[in-house]
């Protein structure tokens, strides 16, 4: 690389932004990667013994390169799509536009929250983050919206590796929308430090083949079988189970869907001739 004089616009430093994307691309591979193997070895000893639908394994499903790819761009694009909105939200809502003052406000968080014990903000974080996505999905699920979601309930085999099945546009409104809210009312960002990994293993574990119920604990957190409801079709339990953690919210707002001694099957949307390529499903809601 040729040397540049410091601050020195040109085409170097064009190339320096470059790496150091394609560094923080790697950084986030690197890091997705031990934790995405302990997930595939934990569950498929899980499933070997407790699956909700036996049959083909995790890794012999046909659209595993589709997952696979969900599975590792997906934290690219969300880390992007959230350093992207907390910019703008500081800048208009706090006319914060320096680097230096961005760094200072998302620090250690702000406000009366960010003075919380992090174990209550980490609490606070789940119930807000939960509430907002409780309401999200159901709009992702409404007629205008559906087509971004669509991705998410096209797998036919539900798996672990299914979490991540999520369009960029239901991302950015759902999931990256509400940490950014939650950041911007004061929240420490250390909370993702703990939160983080425990929400790509439990998001893992609810798409995971088990036919756990988790019993009396049903209400208190999501669980394989009460999301796999919400994978079936609409006039079976899809238009039910909202709820990402917590599924006393639906109960709360008449959602909930677990009926006894029965298990759910039969995956996937009504729509014939869903692309099943990951360029062609981000694709998608642009053609229709
Ligand atoms: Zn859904
Ligand atoms: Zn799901």
């Amino acid at each position: 690389m040729l040397p540049t004089p410091d601050g020195a616009p040109g085409p170097d430093s064009i190339g320096q932004e470059l790496l150091a994307f394609f560094i923080n691309v790697g950084e986030t591979f690197g890091k997705n990667l031990p934790i995405s193997l302990m997930l595939a070895a934990v569950f498929t000893v899980l499933t070997w013994f407790w699956a909700c639908n036996p049959g083909r394994p995790w890794w012999r499903k046909r659209d595993l390169v589709t997952d696979l790819c969900y599975w590792f761009f997906i934290p690219v694009i969300t880390r992007y799509l959230r350093i992207g909105l907390l910019v703008v939200g500081a800048a208009v809502l706090f006319g914060i536009t320096t680097a230096n003052g961005l760094v200072a406000f998302y620090d250690n968080g702000h406000g009366p929250l960010a003075a919380l014990p992090l174990v209550v903000q980490m609490g606070l974080f789940l119930i807000g983050e939960d509430v907002i996505l409780y309401w999200t999905h159901r709009y992702f699920h409404g007629r205008t919206m559906w087509k971004y979601h669509a991705v998410h309930h096209s797998s036919e085999q539900v798996e672990w590796i299914s979490a991540a099945r999520f369009h960029p546009v239901n991302l950015f409104l759902g999931s990256v929308a509400a940490d950014v809210v939650l950041l911007l009312a004061g929240i420490s960002p250390n909370v993702f430090v703990v939160l983080g990994p425990l929400t790509i293993a439990h998001s893992a574990f609810v798409h995971a083949n088990l036919d756990w119920t988790l019993g009396p604990f049903k209400y208190v957190v999501a669980g394989p079988v009460f999301h796999r409801w919400h994978h079936t079709a609409a006039d079976r339990g899809g238009d039910k189970n909202f709820a990402a953690t917590f599924p006393i919210l639906d109960v709360m707002f008449g959602t909930f869907y677990m009926p006894a001694g029965r298990l759910p099957d039969n995956y996937g949307i009504a729509e014939r001739g869903y692309p099943e390529s990951f360029p062609a499903q981000l694709a998608r809601p642009f053609t229709q």
